[in-house]
């Protein structure tokens, strides 16, 4: 199958590199000419927009930071939906609010594109492993057409509902996952103020009730987790401003609906205040330096 990738960031290019493994022919598409070069090396071909990568494509995959850039990716005039032939599926890989996809389906919709929303969990380790979690939302004809290529980039590929319901998943895991990454940096700190070795303190919770993936897999103390973001100073993994997008978009939905998120907005204040001191491109879990280095959290 052909497949145009547009959107090759943190996560967008290995997903990609792992189609071009699976045997697909790939076009991609970023702003970035660095992000093309690296595709290009690997055997993809470079479009000069994403209305040229849609055009010779069977499938489209779209991975971009925020709801702004996928209405830019499908709307502009040189946009997906400009080039794409009829009846050509489109999925949104990236973590937006739900009416924004539905309203872009609607779109799709009328010029015969069928169009599913398909955030991800895992990371980007689990995007360069090819272990990612697909939270689909999509009718079930539309789920089964594009299970196999998604199940090319991830272990897990799950229906969730109709169009949107992807994006609600991944807006309440995330708002799990920044809480519970604040709960563990503030019990790390404390533990080892108070005197235990974080090692220790890391074992005992995660054969304990604390234990959760930002203790066990992403612990934010440095040097617990060999391969976490907090061993090599929270470079290249879930950036703050990303998870405060994620929040956002969780207190926009819950404000929809009239329903309190007291500890999410709390959260929302405090990667706020990373982001605020110029963190905001570090992993997440570098949220643990409010905690550790008290000048800097002043
Ligand atoms: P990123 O910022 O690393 O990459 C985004 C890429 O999109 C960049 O290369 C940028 O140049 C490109 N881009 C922006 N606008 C464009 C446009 N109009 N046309 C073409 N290219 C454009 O972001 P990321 O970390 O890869 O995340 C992508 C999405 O996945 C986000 O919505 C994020 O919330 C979500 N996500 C990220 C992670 C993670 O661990 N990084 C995990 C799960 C989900």
């Amino acid at each position: 199958m052909h497949i145009a990738f547009i959107g090759l960031g943190n996560m967008g290019a290995p997903m990609a590199r792992n189609l071009l493994k699976a045997g697909h022919g790939l076009t991609v598409f970023d702003l970035n000419p660095a992000a093309l070069a690296s595709l290009r090396a690997d055997g993809a071909t470079v479009a000069q927009s994403a209305r040229e990568a849609a055009a010779t494509a069977d499938f489209v995959i779209t991975m971009l930071p925020a709801a702004a850039h996928v209405r830019a990716a499908y709307l502009d005039q040189d946009g997906v939906l400009a080039g794409v032939r009829p009846g050509v599926p489109l999925v949104d890989s990236s973590t937006i609010d739900p009416a924004t996809i539905r309203a872009l389906a609607v779109e799709a919709g009328k010029r015969g594109n069928p169009m599913a929303d398909a955030p991800v969990s895992g990371g980007t380790g689990g995007a360069q492993a090819g272990t990612l979690t697909f939270m689909v939302g999509a009718p079930p004809d539309l789920f089964e057409r594009i299970r196999p290529v998604l199940a090319g980039m991830g272990r897990n590929v799950v229906s969730c509902g109709d169009t949107g319901t992807g994006q609600v998943a991944k807006i309440c895991n995330n708002l799990i996952l920044g809480i519970s990454m604040i709960g563990v940096s503030e019990a790390m700190a404390l533990g080892v103020r108070l005197g235990i070795d974080a090692n220790v303190l890391a074992g005992i919770v995660n054969t304990s009730t604390g234990r959760c993936w930002a203790a066990d897999t992403c612990n934010p103390y440095p040097g617990v987790i060999e391969t976490a973001p907090a061993s090599r100073g929270y470079t290249g993994g879930f950036g703050a401003d990303l998870m405060l997008k994620d929040l956002g978009l969780a207190a926009d939905a819950a404000r929809g609906v009239r329903q309190p998120l007291f500890l999410g907005a709390l959260a929302q204040q405090v990667y706020q205040a990373m982001s605020q001191a110029g963190d905001g491109q570090l992993d997440f879990s570098g949220v643990i330096r409010r905690y550790l280095d008290t000048e800097r959290a002043a």
